[in-house]
């Protein structure tokens, strides 16, 4: 069962994605986490990334899709994958098509986590704190939140007509939307 969890930055797609990959034995690919990995690693791709990453700015699909697709062809992690964080633009969501259809997979379900600025930026704020994500400060999220209008929004038309395509409230506590996800996914 291949799954993306769509949405803003801060609408809570890493915290159900980690209760998916418990509840249904599958495979987080979390692109931030991905890419924040290559930084703390100080590879070639983390020395390349580390500003755009920093200052909230996307890094360029050839990196990220490069990344990706090795985690879509791996043999053992097949129609077991929760994506988040990716798809982010059109392009990446049809190059995901391409990869899913070439290694004979598809999606799912696509569970969108619809979140007002407002919260987002609390919850942000929140996370600063726990966290310590060096792309966590004010000026930085409000950054990320216009790119997600400008370029990852757009990606809703796209998915939304899919009778696979659930949105949720976002601005729900954290174990409802969990039972909402349960319920779509029957289990
Ligand atoms: P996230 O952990 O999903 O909030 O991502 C943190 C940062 O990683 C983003 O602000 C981007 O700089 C970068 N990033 C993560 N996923 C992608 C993606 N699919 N395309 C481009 N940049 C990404």
């Amino acid at each position: 069962m291949n799954i993306i969890l769509f949405g803003p930055p801060g609408a809570g797609k890493g915290t159900q994605a980690k209760y998916l990959v418990k509840k249904l034995n599958a495979y987080q690919i979390s692109t931030g986490d991905i890419l924040r990995e290559e930084i703390k690693k100080d590879t070639d791709i983390g020395k390349k990334i580390i500003n755009n990453m920093n200052e909230g700015k996307f890094v360029s699909d050839e990196i990220v899709n490069s990344l990706l697709k090795i985690y879509v062809f791996d043999p053992s992690k097949k129609q077991k994958l929760i994506f988040d964080g990716y798809p982010r633009s059109l392009s990446q969501a049809k190059n995901l098509d391409i990869l899913l259809k070439d290694s004979n997979q598809k999606i799912d379900y696509i569970f969108f986590l619809n979140v007002n600025k407002e919260t987002i930026v609390e919850r942000i704020k929140k996370r600063k704190v726990l966290e310590k994500r060096t792309d966590d400060e004010l000026v930085t999220i409000l950054k990320r939140y216009d790119t997600y209008i400008e370029t990852t929004r757009p990606v809703l038309d796209y998915y939304s007509k899919n009778s696979n395509f659930h949105e949720i409230d976002g601005t729900m506590e954290i174990d409802k939307i969990t039972s909402k996800i349960k319920a779509f996914l029957n289990v």
